[in-house]
């Protein structure tokens, strides 16, 4: 373990968090390798850290004032064991290779717990899409796509959304795609409903990670009715956490995106849902809004880089971390725990730091780390893959069915495989020694590749 990350550390010095995303994975998985020889004569661990091939590429683009702009574009390829590349494409001021090689490195992992065939990529670029107009995000995705093209395809690479990646950046990458390939292929996922997209694809990874939170609270014999929940960020996953909440009974009375945070004591019901949804999906607003449209919620100004979130400092019982990485640092989570939260569900990836990590474990509370609580939204991605194979599209509730019994499935194998591993009811230890253990077989099946 210390040769790995020292190893990764000499190769790459710089890269903060995909040492933090190692360093986890070479912390959980020893029992795996102390039992498994040949794992550590094939040198799984060596090669799994590298990337199978990273691209790195500079997108021209024009502003709307004819200004030339120059992001630059990234796609790691990080394991190809079990499947195609899978992952999404996440377009942030703050995209460099650390962070995705980070996101790459747990996609693998996650991808494997799915059951599904595929393998782990992720990619991006460090384009800030807020305040642009749609004309410039469009420029913007077709530059992008005219190098990303020669690099994905169906069978090769299948990107999808992630921060700053919705329904409509897949749309202009897909109508690129498509021009300069001249095929009509599942090259993306997270496509819209009329030309290729799956149901439940939108709502897939909040409500992924609600289900794995009401699996983790059935080993106590509890269920979400009634439950008050802690949920950050207002995109996509917080969206949709928010919304299965609601309709499991429980209650989420926080939301916040990247200047600060709302708390609404008396719940985020249906209606202020929908508001939220129409402020930040189309008129892409920011979230102190909420507070204006209803005064009884208050809202405070945070940053990442502030001692503690107030956020997390609210008495409840369950938290879903839905914005970012490392958003519940040490202090965040002692103040969690003091405020009688027994449920953390990640539907960010990487949101708790390790001392965050190690704190909820001390603890002893259900704490589902994003790798296994997050993994709906790829789940549902592969089936939108299989959709688009078959050329069929399946109802709402056949994929609902799907990703709820997916979520179990993630959930039972994680507990099984952290008592098999000598750490029960720990589902960092569990998560990571079963996905890896499918890709180093896999790996192993296939030669030094
Ligand atoms: P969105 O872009 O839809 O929403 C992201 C939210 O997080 C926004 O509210 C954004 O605020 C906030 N945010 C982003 N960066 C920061 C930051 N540095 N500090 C504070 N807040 C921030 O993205 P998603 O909802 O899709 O993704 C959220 C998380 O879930 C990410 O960690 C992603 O990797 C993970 N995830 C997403 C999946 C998916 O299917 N979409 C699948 C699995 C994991 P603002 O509006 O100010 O930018």
């Amino acid at each position: 373990m210390n040769d790995i990350m020292q190893i990764v550390m000499n190769r790459d010095p710089d890269e903060k968090e995909f040492h933090q995303a190692v360093h986890e994975v070479a912390e959980s998985v020893k029992p795996v390798l102390e039992q498994h020889p040949e794992y550590r004569q094939a040198r799984i661990m060596e090669r799994i850290v590298e990337p199978e091939r990273v691209i790195m590429f500079r997108v021209p683009w024009e502003d709307d004032q004819g200004e030339v702009r120059v992001n630059r574009g990234f796609r790691i390829e990080m394991n190809s064991a079990i499947g195609p590349y899978k992952g999404g494409l996440r377009f942030h001021p703050s995209v460099n290779l650390s962070i995705l090689k980070f996101l790459a490195f747990e996609q693998v992992f996650k991808n494997a717990l799915t059951t599904l065939p595929m393998g782990g990529g992720k990619g991006g670029s460090d384009f800030d899409p807020k305040g642009k107009s749609d004309a410039e995000v469009m420029r913007f995705c077709q530059s992008f796509m005219l190098e990303l093209a020669r690099h994905i395809g169906p069978d090769t690479d299948v990107p999808a959304g992630d921060i700053g990646v919705g329904a409509r950046e897949i749309g202009f990458l897909f109508g690129m795609y498509k021009r300069i390939r001249n095929e009509f292929t599942g090259v993306l996922t997270g496509k819209s409903l009329g030309w290729g997209g799956s149901l439940i694809r939108p709502e897939a990874t909040g409500y992924g990670a609600v289900y794995f939170a009401a699996e983790m609270l059935s080993t106590r014999h509890e269920t979400l009715a009634g439950k008050t929940c802690l949920v950050s960020g207002s995109g996509n996953v917080a969206q949709y956490t928010c919304e299965k909440l609601i309709e499991l009974g429980a209650k989420a009375v926080t939301l916040s995106d990247s200047s600060g945070y709302i708390y609404d004591e008396e719940g985020i019901d249906s209606s202020k849902l929908d508001f939220v949804m129409q402020l930040k999906n189309v008129r892409r607003g920011r979230i102190r809004e909420y507070a204006e449209k209803y005064p009884q919620a208050i809202y405070k100004e945070v940053s990442l880089a502030d001692d503690f979130n107030p956020l997390w400092d609210h008495p409840a019982d369950c938290a879903f971390p839905s914005a970012t990485q490392n958003e519940i640092n040490g202090k965040d989570a002692q103040n969690l725990v003091n405020n009688g939260v027994y449920v953390i569900s990640e539907g960010a990836n990487m949101p708790s730091t390790p001392d965050a990590i190690d704190i909820f474990l001390d603890a002893g509370i259900l704490y589902g780390l994003g790798k296994a609580a997050n993994a709906g939204g790829v789940a549902v991605s592969g089936l939108e893959m299989s959709q688009n194979s078959q050329r069929l599209s399946w109802s709402r509730e056949e994929v609902d069915g799907y990703l709820h019994r997916i979520m179990k499935s993630i959930h039972s194998t994680s507990l099984e495989a952290a008592e098999r591993y000598g750490s029960p009811g720990n589902y960092v230890v569990g998560a990571n020694c079963a996905g890896f253990v499918k890709v180093a077989n896999a790996m192993l099946d296939q030669g030094l590749v």
